[in-house]
């Protein structure tokens, strides 16, 4: 491995060796360092407010990509209605605006005791020290058994090309062939999204592909989010063309032939959209962090997501397990009690003791209606966990005009508070 520390500098445009090296052999005076692995909402709005809040703290984001394409919105991009330029989101004002070093590259390992992160950037390998290291990187598969293959069977669960993948495959069905699509088991990245995208899916195959069917094939016993508004929609709006079989555990895949095996029966479709179930990402496994009893997420504090195993190690969004819903709102809401608690914590102070973090999320009904869906979550000193605030979960009574036009604006309020 080729660790070349002024490389390094040289890439990220540092001009002293400080950011380098660990806390404890940099002088009192320099700032202190807190890396950021993952630009999405969690990465994204962490970096930011940390320098809006923190003053004199370095801030380094690390992601694989040059710029992070949203899920939010994505099914749309799906159907046509919107082009996937509209949930392109730069990094350009997190550098310009905020003052954080922006990195490309691909976080391969941690090492919690020298605390450095190793990262591929090219062909290259270099090792960066943190005195806080917050991991955002959303969530990772499970694939199924059998012949899977994404290139073929898109899940479109991460936005970007997959979500055009499954666009180019929707637009070339014929008239009167079928779009089989799998929902996983909770918990996974937003709880009302597959629902979201059989409906909107559902609505292009009404009006575009005559005779057309879509079978939604759900791994839970019923509908994980706004039961009455998909329900309706599955009942009434798009009874002629959607059918919605619960229980259906998915036990094989074949990519090749586009056929898959459940526990409710074997089907075979013009399109798949496989959506596997989910993990945290695989960082965050990497760094030997995933400790929940399932074996999947990180379990951490609340208080200020520190890791139950590493207090300087920070695990937002997704990939944590307080249970609280995986969302993009909720990831940005966390990283904000997050950037507080570490910014709290290097002047010697408690993180705030009783935070709360707040979620929406606004689903296109049909290509002129959305619903939307709210959560807010309060820190319980009893439980020492996220306890959700009953009053405040509660679906749209019906979907709306009104709820599309508001759609975009909250999409644009959250693109903007997370990356500019
Ligand atoms: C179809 C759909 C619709 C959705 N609609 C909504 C909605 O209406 N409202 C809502 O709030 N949420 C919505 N979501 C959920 C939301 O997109 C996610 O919950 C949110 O993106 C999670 O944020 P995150 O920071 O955990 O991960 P992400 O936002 O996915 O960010 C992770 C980033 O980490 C990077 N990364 C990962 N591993 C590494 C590594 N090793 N090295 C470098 N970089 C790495 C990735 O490139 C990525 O940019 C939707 C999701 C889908 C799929």
């Amino acid at each position: 491995m080729n660790t070349n520390r002024r490389d390094f500098l040289t890439l990220t445009g540092l001009t002293s060796l400080s950011l380098a090296l660990p806390r404890s052999l940099r002088a009192n005076t320099t700032p202190p360092h807190v890396l950021v692995i993952g630009g999405g909402f969690g990465g994204a709005t962490v970096a930011k407010y940390l320098k809006l809040w923190g003053g004199n703290i370095d801030v380094t984001l690390i992601d694989r990509d040059a710029s992070h394409y949203a899920c939010i919105l994505s099914n749309l991009v799906v159907t046509g209605a919107i082009p996937i330029s509209r949930i392109q989101l730069g990094y350009g004002n997190l550098k310009t605006k905020r003052g954080v070093n922006i990195v490309q590259g691909e976080a391969l390992s941690v090492d919690p005791a020298s605390k450095e992160v190793t990262v591929k950037i090219g062909n290259d390998f270099f090792a960066y020290a943190f005195d806080k290291l917050v991991l955002s990187p959303g969530i990772d598969f499970i694939n199924p058994a059998g012949n899977y293959n994404s290139d073929l069977t898109p899940h479109a669960w991460k936005a970007g090309p997959q979500t055009l993948l499954l666009k180019n495959q929707l637009a070339a069905m014929a008239k009167k062939q079928t779009f089989v699509m799998t929902i996983p088991k909770s918990p996974y990245r937003c709880p009302p999204g597959p629902y979201e995208r059989a409906c909107s899916v559902a609505d292009y195959l009404k009006r575009k592909k005559s005779g057309a069917k879509i079978i939604v094939l759900d791994a839970n016993a019923s509908i994980q989010a706004e039961p009455i508004n998909f329900g309706n929609a599955f009942t009434k709006t798009y009874k002629d063309v959607l059918t919605y079989i619960p229980n259906a555990a998915v036990s094989e895949v074949d990519s090749s032939t586009k056929t898959i095996v459940t526990s409710q029966g074997t089907f075979k479709g013009a399109v798949l959209n496989v959506i596997p179930n989910q993990r945290a990402g695989q960082i965050v496994a990497n760094a030997g962090l995933v400790n929940d009893p399932t074996g999947k997420w990180a379990l951490v504090n609340p208080l200020n997501y520190a890791s139950t195993l590493y207090p300087d190690i920070h695990i937002l969004g997704d990939s944590q397990g307080t249970g609280q819903p995986k969302s993009g709102h909720m990831a940005n809401s966390q990283a904000k009690v997050c950037a507080d608690a570490i910014i709290r914590g290097f002047s010697g102070e408690a993180p705030d003791p009783s935070p709360v973090t707040s979620s929406a999320c606004f689903s296109p009904i049909t290509s002129k209606t959305a619903s939307w869906l709210t959560a807010s979550f309060q820190y319980d000193p009893v439980t020492k966990a996220m306890k959700r605030v009953e009053p405040s979960f509660a679906e749209a009574p019906r979907p709306t005009s009104d709820g599309m036009e508001q759609m975009f604006h909250w999409a644009d309020n959250i693109f903007a508070d997370s990356f500019s």
